[in-house]
C-alpha cells in the first residue's frame, strides 16, 4: 500500500476526515459499512434516476422520471397555513403545460420568473387537467434552448440520519479526490473491450454521464466481481484435481453383477450418469461429482450403485445424510437390497450411545465394514481422530443441497481423500451451480423411472377447507395415510414445536378424531422421531402432522395425502420436496396447500406451483421469483455475498468470467501469470480461506 501522503486524504482516510463529514455522519455511514475513503467509491448505487431523457410534455406518461423544458407561464405563491406554503409554477412546452410545486419552501419564489425559459427533473403524475412534478430539479437555460441533456443521478441506499443529497455529496467529493487513487486488479487480457478500467469505472458508476455509461461501469464491478468468485473456484477446482485418489476400475463383470442387484431396467439417464461415475472414478484424481434429480429420479440406486463398486475393488464406501430420520432410512433399504449379498454395513448416527459408537467406530477402522451410512456429524469423528477409515474409496453425501464448498472442505481437512459425489433432490439453476458448486462437475437425472405417481396439486381457498378435509377423510378410509404440514407461528422452533403440537390436538381433537394421528417435530429427539416414523411407516398410524422435517427424503410408500398450512412461507423448490413425499407409492398423491392472507404474489407462485410437475422448471421460477438468497442460503455455504452482482440477473457476465477464468487457470500454474498478481491477492483475501485455497501453487 503505498504511504500516507503528506496532505489530503488517501483511500485509507477513515471518512471522519473527508470534506462533509464529520464524526456524526461517519458513524451514520459506518452502519453501512462504510469506514474508510476507498469504502466510499466502492459504495454502489441502488439504482439510477434517469433524468439525461428530455422528454415532450405531450409524450409523458404516469411515473416517469424525466426532464422537460419550457417557458414559465405564470408563477404563484399560497400560504397554507402558519409557517406552512406553497410554490407553484407552470411551464408551457408547446400546447402542452405541466405545472411543478414546492411546499414550505418561499424561497423558491426568487428564483422564478415568468417568460424564462427552464429544465425541470423529476416524476411527472398526471392531475386533473395537467401533468406535476413536486420538488423537481431545475435548471436554468437560454432563451430557445432545447436539449441540455440532464443527469443521470445515483441512488444509493441509505440509512436514517443520511439523506440522498447528502450521500450523493459524499461520494461525489471523495471520488473527485481519489479515482485515480484506485489500483487496477484486472491486467489487459481479462479486460474485454467493453470492461472499463478501475477510475473511469467507478467515475461512471457514481456519476455517469448516461444510462449507458452507468450500465457499463456497473458491468466491470459486475464482472470484477463474478470473475474473481469463479477464479476461487477455477483454483480449488484445479487443486482437487492436484489431490490423490484410489483408481477404483469398475471392469465389465463387476458392472454386470452390480446390475444384476436391482429388480429393473436402469433408465437412460441413471444409465448415462453412471457411466459419468464409472470414468470418474477410473482416475487416480478424486471424482467430484454433483448429482442432481428431482425427488424419486434414482439417485439412491446411481449411489447404491456406485459404492457396491467401490467395494467390489476393495475399497470402504460411506454414504453421509443430514438426519438421524434419513440414515436410518438409507440402513434400512441396503439391508433389504443387500440382504443376500456379504456386503457388511454399520449404521453411525449421534443417537449411538459412547460405546456403540466406539465399536462401531474401531470396526470402520479394522476395516470390518464395507459401508457406513452416517450423519453429517461423522465429519467431527473423523476431526477428532484423523480418518476413521480403514480403506477409504467413495463419500456419498446425500439430500444436501446447502452442502456447499465450505462444508466439503471440511470433510477434506478431516482426512477423507476420496472420491465424492454429493446428491441433491433440488434442482439448482444453472447459474447458482456454476456459483457454488463451480469446483464439481455435475450430472442430471432428469427423467423418472416409470409408474411414478402423480400427485394432484390445488391451492386450497378457506371456502373449500371442509370439502378438502371431507376428501381426506375418504382417502384415509380406503387405506391411505397422509401427512399435515402445521402452519408457522413464528420463526422460532421453539414456537414452532409448540405449535406443531398445537395443530396435532386441534387435528386428533376435530376434523381427524376417529383416525390414528401422530406428530414429528424438530425439537423431538432423533429416537422420539424415528419412533414416530416407524409407527408411520408401519401403519400403526394414520396420519402424521409435521414441521417440514419430512421435507426430505423420507419415503413412505402408502403416503398419499398432504395438507400444507402457510404455503405461502416455503419456497417452490421445498414445496416440490413435501410434494416428492406422496408420490412413492401405487396410488396418485393429492396435496392441498393453504395460505391464508397470501398476497397476490404468493397466491400466484402457489397456482405457479400446482401447474407445474418439473422440478428443474420449478426451480428456475423461484429463482426468478426470490432470487437466489432464499433457496440457497448463500451464507451456509460459508461463501462470501454479493456486493454487485446478482446471479438471475447478470448470468451472461457470469458465464463470461467463468469462460475466461477456467481458461486461465488451466493455461497457467495456479499463481497464473505476472501480471495477475494484485487479482491473485484479492481471489486469496476474499476467498483463500473458505475455499482453502492457501496451499495452492
Ligand atoms: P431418489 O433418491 O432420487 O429420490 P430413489 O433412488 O430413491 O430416488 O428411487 C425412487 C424409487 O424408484 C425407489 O423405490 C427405487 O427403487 C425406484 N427406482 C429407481 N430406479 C428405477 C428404475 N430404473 N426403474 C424402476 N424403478 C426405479
Ligand atoms: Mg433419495
Amino acid at each position: 500500500m503505498s504511504s500516507e501522503r503528506q496532505q489530503g486524504e488517501s483511500l485509507q482516510t477513515p471518512v471522519q476526515f473527508l470534506k462533509g463529514v464529520g464524526p456524526q455522519r461517519a458513524a451514520l455511514l459506518e452502519r453501512m459499512g462504510i469506514r474508510l475513503a476507498r469504502d466510499l467509491l466502492f459504495f454502489f448505487p441502488r439504482t439510477y434516476e434517469d433524468l439525461s431523457q428530455v422528454a415532450r410534455v405531450s409524450d409523458l406518461q404516469e411515473g416517469d422520471v424525466v426532464s422537460v423544458c419550457g417557458d414559465i407561464e405564470e408563477t404563484e405563491f399560497r400560504q397554507t397555513g402558519p409557517g406552512r406554503s406553497v410554490f407553484g409554477i407552470l411551464i408551457r412546452d408547446g400546447d402542452q403545460f405541466l405545472r411543478a410545486v414546492w411546499f414550505n419552501q418561499d424561497f423558491m419564489q426568487q428564483r422564478f420568473s415568468r417568460g424564462q425559459r427552464i429544465m425541470l427533473s423529476g416524476q411527472a403524475k398526471r392531475q386533473t387537467t395537467t401533468w406535476q412534478m413536486t420538488h423537481p430539479k431545475v435548471k436554468n437555460l437560454d432563451v430557445g434552448e432545447n436539449d441540455p441533456g440532464g443527469q443521470v443521478l445515483p441512488v444509493y441506499p441509505l440509512t436514517e440520519g443520511l439523506n440522498q443529497n447528502q450521500i450523493r455529496r459524499i461520494v461525489s467529493a471523495a471520488v473527485d479526490a481519489l479515482a485515480d487513487e484506485v489500483d487496477e486488479v484486472l491486467p489487459d487480457e481479462l479486460r474485454g473491450a467493453d470492461i472499463l478500467g478501475i477510475a473511469d469505472a467507478i467515475r461512471d458508476v457514481h456519476r455517469p454521464p448516461t444510462m449507458e455509461r452507468a450500465e457499463l461501469a456497473r458491468r466491470r464491478f459486475i464482472y470484477q466481481e463474478l470473475l474473481v468468485l469463479q477464479l476461487a473456484l477455477a483454483m480449488r477446482r484445479k487443486s482437487l484435481q492436484e489431490n490423490d485418489a484410489p483408481k477404483l476400475e469398475i471392469n465389465a463383470k463387476i458392472d454386470a453383477r452390480i446390475r444384476r442387484r436391482f429388480p429393473f431396467e436402469l433408465t437412460p439417464d441413471q444409465q448415462q450418469v453412471i457411466g459419468e461415475i464409472r470414468a470418474d472414478l477410473a482416475l487416480d484424481r478424486p471424482m467430484n461429482r454433483l448429482l442432481q434429480g428431482d425427488v424419486g429420479a434414482g439417485k439412491t440406486v446411481v449411489a447404491e450403485y456406485a459404492m457396491l463398486g467401490a467395494i467390489a475393488v476393495g475399497y470402504q464406501a460411506v454414504i453421509m445424510a443430514p438426519t438421524d430420520v434419513l440414515a436410518q432410512q438409507h440402513m434400512r433399504t441396503l439391508e433389504r437390497d443387500l440382504a443376500e449379498s456379504r456386503v457388511r454395513l454399520a449404521l453411525l448416527t449421534g443417537s449411538l450411545t459412547q460405546s456403540e459408537r466406539k465399536a462401531t467406530l474401531d470396526k470402520i477402522a479394522g476395516g470390518e465394514v464395507d459401508i457406513v451410512v452416517a450423519t453429517h456429524a461423522i465429519t467431527h469423528a473423523a476431526r477428532k481422530e484423523a480418518s476413521p477409515f480403514h480403506r477409504l474409496g467413495l463419500v456419498v453425501i446425500d439430500e444436501q443441497h446447502k452442502f456447499g464448498v465450505k462444508q466439503r472442505a471440511e470433510l477434506k481437512q478431516a482426512g477423507l481423500n476420496a472420491h465424492y459425489l454429493v446428491m441433491t433432490a433440488t434442482p439448482i439453476p444453472r447459474t447458482i451451480s456454476i456459483s457454488l458448486f463451480g469446483d464439481l462437475d455435475v450430472s442430471s437425472l432428469r427423467s423418472a423411472p416409470p409408474g411414478r405417481q402423480e400427485v394432484h396439486t390445488y391451492v386450497g381457498e378457506e371456502d373449500k377447507r371442509d370439502q378438502w378435509w371431507d376428501f381426506y377423510r375418504k382417502k384415509l378410509l380406503e387405506g391411505r395415510q397422509g401427512y399435515v404440514i402445521a402452519p408457522l407461528v413464528a420463526q422460532s422452533e421453539q414456537v414452532d414445536a409448540a405449535n406443531v403440537e398445537e395443530a396435532f390436538e386441534e387435528l386428533a381433537s376435530d376434523r381427524l378424531e376417529s383416525f390414528r394421528v401422530d406428530l414429528v417435530h424438530g425439537r423431538m429427539s432423533s429416537a422420539e422421531k424415528e419412533a414416530a416414523m416407524s409407527r408411520f411407516r408401519n401403519g400403526e398410524t394414520q396420519v402424521l402432522v409435521a414441521t417440514s422435517v419430512v421435507e426430505v427424503g423420507v419415503d413412505v410408500a402408502n403416503a398419499t395425502l398432504m395438507t400444507i398450512e402457510d404455503a405461502g412461507r416455503f419456497g417452490l423448490a421445498q414445496l416440490h420436496q413435501l410434494r416428492g413425499r406422496i408420490s412413492r407409492g401405487a396410488h396418485p398423491g393429492y396435496l392441498c396447500v393453504f395460505a391464508e392472507l397470501a398476497s397476490e404474489e404468493t397466491k400466484k407462485r402457489l397456482r405457479a406451483f400446482a401447474d407445474t410437475t418439473d422440478g428443474f422448471a420449478l426451480a428456475e421460477l423461484d429463482f426468478q421469483m426470490r432470487g437466489p438468497g432464499d433457496i440457497f442460503g448463500t451464507k451456509q455455504h460459508g461463501l462470501p455475498p454479493f456486493r454487485i452482482a446478482d446471479l438471475q440477473r447478470d448470468d451472461d457476465v457470469l458465464e463470461e468470467a467463468r469462460e475466461r477464468a477456467r481458461q486461465l487457470i488451466d493455461a497457467h500454474t495456479a499463481e497464473g501469470p505476472p501480471s495477475w498478481e494484485r487479482l491473485h491477492q484479492m481471489v486469496l483475501a476474499r476467498f483463500g480461506s473458505v475455499l482453502e485455497l492457501g496451499d495452492v501453487g
